[in-house]
Formats: structure tokens, C-alpha cells, sequence
């Protein structure tokens, strides 16, 4: 058997139950078989793949805290410290009733290799609960949120690992988890980046994520004689990624017709009113029916849709595996030229296969979305150099990244004849350094 064919059934028998992290390492190590085949017997004496695949530290621990009726909750806190070859453990807290282990090691995992292609020296982490925000009151999430740092800022700190900002987890949750920390530790450091702006936050930093989604792909089409102005574009999500990706796609030029949360889903042919949507899920984080309510143009609809409709560029934004295989060949039906990722492994793997086997441009996550983390690490550094940056300046080093990572993945994938194939090149490109570095730092 081959040496990347072991570690994969190696990976998928210790770690039952956890078909994401399993569907994860699988589409990584496919794309790394050249590397890894070119160089077998050097990355098998050192265990490479088994030390890559396998988490530096695992922290999983009790949260309990106090509801509104007296009652006591408790929930499961998860930190996975995957990798520090480049940095410090760097990736967001994911909030949600869907998170559990395999789920946390599997956007752990993602992150190592994204963050490798930021070209910033940050390493790879993640980290999250069970605990469900929505719904709750203000009090209830400060209680869960300073619960759960009392046990994690055991394990965190400014040069060590800075989690950040995921799904459910936004400027309120950072700083009441920021407070707890400061009140703990008696540390008033980086420890968190996504930061609100009179306390170490950055400029940007929340439109990072969608902004540089928006910068990668227009990057993108302009390396393939196309063009983002004029083009048609699909969403899913109307959460952060999904909201500044719209915003920036109707900058440059651009029309979004959808937007989606996990009830239903907008069709706006005139084009998606940022402002409204933003008043809508930002301000009173309300259901999208509000925003059809107060939109004639808008179309409400409940459930999954957004991939029906005929678009030039669709951008799933939301949550993973939310583009599978009947969705890829509806967008393929209806001419789809290009799929770029905001979200983690929105793209089931037989989805992503069907959309390059019929050649649409498909770039993955780990890069295409890469710009949230590029920018908090942009945050790490204004915070120990004790400055702020202006909008301006963190906006267009942030499109600099994002240009960079482009043409980075896409030299690679040309480096190993694979030109085109923007899933192998980012995980070539974002391994090649990590494992330098890991081969440099010796067994450890
Ligand atoms: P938010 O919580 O702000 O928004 C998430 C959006 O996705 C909401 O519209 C939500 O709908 C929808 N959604 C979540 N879970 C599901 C589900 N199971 N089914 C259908 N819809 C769902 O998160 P973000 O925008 O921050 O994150 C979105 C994605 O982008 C995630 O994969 C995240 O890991 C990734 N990402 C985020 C970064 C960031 O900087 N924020 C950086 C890099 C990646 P509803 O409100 O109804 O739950």
C-alpha cells in the first residue's frame, strides 16, 4: 500500500466517527500523493504524514453556567492545538449545537494548510461548543462565554495559540471571553483577535473574510481572461462571510442575487440590498423572511435552493457540505463558470470532483477564504506593536495576501502538472512549508 494510503486508513481507524476530519485529511492527502510519492522514503522515516495528520495537544472540558430560569447548563468545550511548525495555534471558536470533536479536528486540520498560505507565521488550531447562542439572552451568553475561557485561558496567551471569531462566535462573544481572560490571567495582551475597535481590534478585520474572498476570486478571473464586474453571482449564508462578500461583489461590479440561512433562502433579482440584510441579521438578528418582508423584489423560499438558480460564480458562504454532488450538477447544468469557497468545506468531495471534471474553476476554502485569518494575524501584529492601522492600510495588505495566495497555488498546481487545479495547488503549496519547518524542527 502506499505511504499516503496508510495514513489515510490509519486516520480513518483511530479516529472513529468523525466522517469530516476523515472527508478533510482525504481530499488533503489526494492532492499531496505527487509530493509525498516524489519523496516517500525521507517523509516515511519521519513519520511525516502520521505527525501532520495527528493534533499536537487535544483540550476537551466541562462548561457549565447558569441560564435565565436558575437552571444550570452544561456544555462541551473543544481546543485543538493542531500544529505550531510556522506560529503560534491560530483559528477560530465555531458556536453551534453541531460541533463536536471530529467536527473542530477537521477545521483544525483545514487550518493548518490555510494559514500556511497566508504566507504569515501562524500555526494551525480550532476550537468551539456545543453551546447554542441564538436564542439566548445577552446574560445567558456572557455566562457560558466566561465560563468557557476559565478553563481555556489555561491553555492560551499571546505567543502561544489566539483563537478568533466562527460561526456563532462574533464581537459580542470575543469580548466577553476577552474580559474573562484580562480578569483571570491579569493579562491585557492579543490573546483574541476579531476584537472590538476601542479595545486591540482591527480595522477590517470584520470584513476580511468576505472582502478577500471577493479579492482572490476577481484575481482568479482576471488570470483566465475573465472579468468579476458584470457577472451574476450566487451566496448561501447571510452571516459574516456572507454578508461581506456581497457587499464587495456589488463594489466590483458584480450582481448577488441569493442569500440563505439554515431556514430558508432569498432570491433577489435586482440584487441583494447589503444595507437591509445587514440591518436585518447584524441588528436585529432576525430570519431573512424580514428582509423579504421589507424588499418587493425579494422571493422568499423555504429550505435549500440557492443552487438552482443560474449564476456565473456561486460563493458558498455558510456551513460544510452544503454544495453536494445534485447541486453541483444543477450549477454545472446552468453554465456555472466558477465556484469559489467563503466557507469551510462547503463542497462535498464528489461535488468539488464534479465541478473540476467539468472545467469550473473551483478554489478551495483553505485559500479563497484565507483572508479572515490573514487579517487577525494583521491584528496580532498591530497589537504588540501597540498601533492601529487605518482601514485603508489593513484593506490593501489584506489584497495583497490574497493576490499572493493566488498566484501561490496556482504556480504550484504548474510546478506538478496539475495547472488549473486549484485544490492541489493549495494544499501543495500550504504543505511544502509546513513540513519544511516540521522537518527542520526535528521529532518533536
Ligand atoms: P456566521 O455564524 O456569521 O454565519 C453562518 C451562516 O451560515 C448563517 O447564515 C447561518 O444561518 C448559516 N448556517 C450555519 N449553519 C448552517 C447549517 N447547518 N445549515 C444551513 N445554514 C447554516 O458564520 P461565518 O459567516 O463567520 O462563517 C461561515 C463559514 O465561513 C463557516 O464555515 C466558517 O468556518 C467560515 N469562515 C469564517 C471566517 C470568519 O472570519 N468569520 C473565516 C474563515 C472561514 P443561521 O443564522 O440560520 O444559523
Amino acid at each position: 500500500m502506499s505511504y499516503v494510503d496508510e495514513v489515510f486508513s490509519m486516520v480513518v481507524e483511530k479516529n472513529p466517527s468523525q466522517p469530516e476530519f476523515h472527508q478533510a485529511v482525504k481530499e488533503v492527502l489526494e492532492s499531496l500523493r505527487v509530493v509525498i510519492e516524489a519523496n516517500e522514503d525521507a517523509y516515511r522515516k519521519d513519520a511525516l504524514l502520521e505527525r501532520i495528520v495527528t493534533p499536537e495537544r487535544q483540550i476537551l472540558f466541562r462548561v457549565p453556567w447558569v441560564d435565565d430560569k436558575g437552571q444550570v447548563q452544561v456544555n462541551n468545550g473543544f481546543r485543538v492545538q493542531f500544529n505550531s511548525a510556522i506560529g503560534p495555534y491560530k483559528g477560530g471558536l465555531r458556536l453551534h449545537p453541531s460541533v463536536n470533536l471530529g467536527i473542530i479536528k477537521f477545521l483544525g486540520f483545514e487550518q493548518i494548510f490555510k494559514n500556511s498560505l497566508t504566507g504569515l507565521p501562524i500555526g494551525g488550531g480550532k476550537g468551539g461548543s456545543d453551546f447554542d447562542p441564538k436564542g439566548k439572552s445577552d446574560r445567558e451568553v456572557m455566562a457560558f462565554c466566561q465560563s468557557f475561557m476559565t478553563e481555556l485561558c489555561k491553555y492560551i496567551g499571546a505567543d502561544t495559540d489566539v483563537p478568533a471569531g466562527d460561526i456563532g462566535t462574533g464581537a459580542r462573544e470575543i469580548g466577553y471571553m476577552f474580559g474573562q481572560y484580562k480578569k483571570i490571567r491579569n493579562l491585557y495582551e492579543g490573546v483574541l483577535t476579531g476584537k472590538g475597535l476601542t479595545y486591540g481590534g482591527s480595522l477590517a478585520r470584520t470584513e476580511a473574510t468576505g472582502y478577500g474572498l471577493l479579492y482572490l476570486t476577481e484575481e482568479m478571473l482576471k488570470c483566465n481572461g475573465s472579468d468579476i464586474k458584470g457577472k451574476t453571482v450566487s451566496i448561501s449564508g447571510s452571516g459574516n462571510v456572507a454578508i461581506y462578500a456581497a457587499q464587495k461583489a456589488e463594489q466590483l461590479g458584480a450582481k448577488v442575487v441569493t442569500v440563505s440561512d439554515s431556514t430558508g433562502w432569498i432570491y433577489d433579482p435586482e440584487g441583494i440590498d447589503v444595507e437591509l440584510l445587514k440591518e436585518v441579521k447584524e441588528v436585529k438578528r432576525a430570519r431573512l423572511t424580514e428582509y423579504a418582508a421589507a424588499r418587493k423584489s425579494a422571493q422568499y423560499h423555504e429550505g435549500k435552493g440557492v443552487w438552482t438558480v443560474k449564476v456565473d460564480v456561486a460563493l458558498p458562504c455558510a456551513t460544510q457540505n452544503e454544495l453536494n454532488l445534485d447541486d453541483a450538477k444543477t450549477l454545472v447544468a446552468n453554465g456555472v463558470y466558477a465556484v469559489c469557497e467563503g466557507a469551510n468545506m462547503p463542497t462535498t468531495l464528489e461535488a468539488t470532483q464534479y465541478l473540476q471534471q467539468n472545467g469550473v474553476k473551483f478554489v478551495p476554502g483553505k485559500a479563497a477564504n484565507a483572508g479572515g485569518v490573514a487579517t487577525s494575524a494583521l491584528e496580532m501584529s498591530q497589537n504588540s506593536e501597540r498601533l492601529s492601522w487605518t482601514f485603508e492600510e489593513v484593506d490593501s495588505k489584506l489584497q495583497t495576501i490574497m493576490v499572493n495566495i493566488f498566484h501561490n497555488l496556482d504556480d504550484a498546481a504548474k510546478k506538478y502538472g496539475m495547472a488549473g487545479n486549484y485544490v492541489a495547488g493549495a494544499n501543495i503549496a500550504g504543505f511544502l512549508k509546513v513540513a519544511e519547518a516540521m522537518t527542520a524542527q526535528g521529532i518533536v
